[in-house]
């Protein structure tokens, strides 16, 4: 039973845990589900050196900016905006037919000066376990942290989840994908990055084994002399690898395999598939699933300014206020 598997109020370690296999999957980037396609009005950046923000902030622009279908049509369909607006009004319509991908960082938990100082709220992991009851397990989170991070963040509760913006993905029933780009490729990289954070203290480097990530959210004036590192680290690496730039962070991490791509992989299987995508976050590194869901006909919510989804939710407060209305719609 699902709701007593993910608690709802009773959380139970043993009910909780996904059981992770062991006999892990290694994914090649040639296996990996194919990115999308650019799209024609929106043009996601695949392939490209660095998906700078600039750019996806006006991809996402003009994604919100194509003209909608009437609202009123004689066959009763809704607009986008009026897509848009049930996904924040009607809960109950949202548990029933959606499913849900939500970032973490700035979009469940409010930014930490460093990923590692981020705070839970008390409350979180029960309204995560509610929430996966309700939409019987059609939720997965899809963040830049390891999976194993988030399991740490949010214990005992193991939901669906992408880590490393989809270079590990762990399925409904445990079984956990992942890009085999080898990790020792970027030794030259966290040499080079650890020097650098003894000559600028306050940047910080957050190794994910096959990705690492320089926060310079401390030391903002360096944001060009970090850009600059990160893309020449990219070049030396090749094609096969690119700098992903979020909040006060770049990412150098293997091509190929983004948020996008993991929603996709999610999507198509049970729980998620036949369910319409809703896909929340905050940042750059969001967009590409926020255009995943206009393909598949399903709704983006931004949190905050960054961004911009279908619809906008102003902070994480107001996300987590949504996510409880709709986890509690179904009395679950
Ligand atoms: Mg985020």
């Amino acid at each position: 039973m699902l709701r007593d598997r993910y608690g709802c109020g009773r959380v139970d370690a043993a009910h909780l845990n996904k059981q992770t296999r062991h006999e892990d999957v290694i994914m090649n980037p040639g296996d990996a589900p194919k990115p999308l396609s650019p799209d024609t009005e929106g043009g996601a950046s695949y392939g490209t050196r660095r998906t700078p923000l600039r750019d996806l902030e006006v991809q996402s622009l003009r994604l919100n900016a194509v003209p909608t279908a009437r609202s009123d049509d004689s066959r009763g369909n809704v607009s986008r905006a009026d897509s848009a607006h049930w996904v924040l009004t009607e809960p109950r319509r949202v548990a029933r037919d959606c499913c849900v991908f939500l970032d973490v960082d700035g979009t469940l938990l409010e930014i930490a000066e460093l990923p590692d100082r981020v705070r839970v709220p008390d409350d979180l992991t029960a309204l995560l376990a509610r929430a996966a009851a309700t939409f019987d397990g059609a939720i997965a989170l899809v963040s830049g942290r390891r999976i194993a991070t988030l399991d740490a963040m949010f214990a005992p509760l193991k939901l669906s989840a992408a880590g490393v913006h989809g270079l590990e993905r762990r399925d409904d029933s445990g079984r956990i994908h992942f890009s085999s780009v080898g990790a020792r490729l970027l030794d030259r990289a966290r040499a080079v990055l650890n020097v650098l954070t003894v000559a600028h203290p306050g940047l910080e480097v957050e190794d994910k084994g096959v990705a690492v990530a320089l926060h310079f959210r401390r030391r903002p004036e360096l944001t060009e002399l970090c850009r600059r590192l990160m893309d020449s680290l990219a070049e030396e690496l090749g094609p096969s690898f690119h700098v992903v730039e979020g909040l006060m962070v770049f990412e150098l991490k293997p091509s190929g395999v983004m948020k996008g791509t993991a929603i996709e992989a999610f999507h198509a299987e049970p729980p998620f598939a036949g369910r319409l995508p809703v896909v929340v976050g905050n940042d750059a590194t969001d967009v590409e699933g926020f255009i995943y869901a206009r393909k598949r006909g399903g709704v983006s919510i931004a949190v905050g300014t960054e961004i911009v989804g279908s619809c906008r939710l102003p902070n994480c407060v107001a996300m987590r206020r949504w996510l409880r209305q709709v986890a509690e719609s179904a009395g679950g």
